[in-house]
């Protein structure tokens, strides 16, 4: 059980790091993965209004949550989870091939989506390349979607080395006339921020350390 003030704190704590960046209408989200409902309902009594989801099956299991909120699908996505997901989503931050923007566009017909980029060759991360980007953004436009902006994943190598991959992300928000740049996370939003985010994601900050995941089932003796 979470303590409501603790998460107000810790909201009042990051509005307050995104201002010290420089951050004017620098919107936040709380990102739920991994979170109870009590602890969902908390950050929005403390004002938060975007809730940012990563995986299908925790949005569906605790969908209630969720509503009223503006909700953004953040995770990796599978064309088969888009269907069942569709009808919660409200923005999809992690368009990055064609196949996906196809199914969202069959599913959710005008829905408004980013296009992820993976803009520190990381293969681990999602996202198009940054190459690749502009014919996304085109490929969704043509499939009817509203593409509002771009959305990047910071580096691992910590947070001073993710500022080139954000300033590229923001440089293709601009040459590509969008107007969102979600960038940012709890350890580098300060350099996201910097660089021109217009949203940050913040999961942890908000809510503590993730519990790590629990490994598979161990098989006992019989
Ligand atoms: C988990 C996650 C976040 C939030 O990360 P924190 O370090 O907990 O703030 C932001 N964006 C994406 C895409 C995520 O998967």
């Amino acid at each position: 059980m979470i303590d409501p003030a603790v998460v107000a704190a810790n909201v009042a704590r990051v509005r307050e790091r995104i201002r010290a960046a420089g951050g004017r209408d620098v919107s936040l989200m709380a990102v739920t993965k991994g979170v109870a409902p009590d602890s969902i309902a908390a950050v929005r009594l403390a004002g938060v209004t975007i809730l940012g989801e990563s995986y299908a099956q925790e949005l569906l299991d605790r969908r209630s949550a969720f509503e009223g909120a503006q909700l953004h699908f953040i995770g990796r996505l599978q064309s088969n989870k888009v269907r069942l997901v569709a009808p919660l989503v409200d923005c999809w931050e992690s368009v990055d091939r064609p196949a996906v923007a196809t199914e969202i566009s069959r599913r959710s017909p005008g829905a408004a989506v980013m296009v992820q980029v993976n803009v520190t060759g990381e293969p681990t991360k999602g996202g198009c390349s940054p190459s690749e980007t502009a014919a996304m953004v085109t490929h969704c436009q043509e499939a009817g979607l509203s593409v509002t902006g771009l959305m990047a994943v910071g580096s691992s190598a910590g947070p001073e080395a993710a500022r080139p991959g954000f300033a590229r992300l923001r440089a293709l928000v601009d040459q590509l006339r969008l107007s969102e740049c979600s960038m940012g996370m709890s350890d580098d939003l300060e350099i996201a921020v910097q660089e021109g985010a217009t949203m940050v994601r913040i999961g942890s900050g908000l809510f503590g350390p993730r519990p790590v995941p629990r490994p598979g089932p161990t098989v006992g003796p019989k």
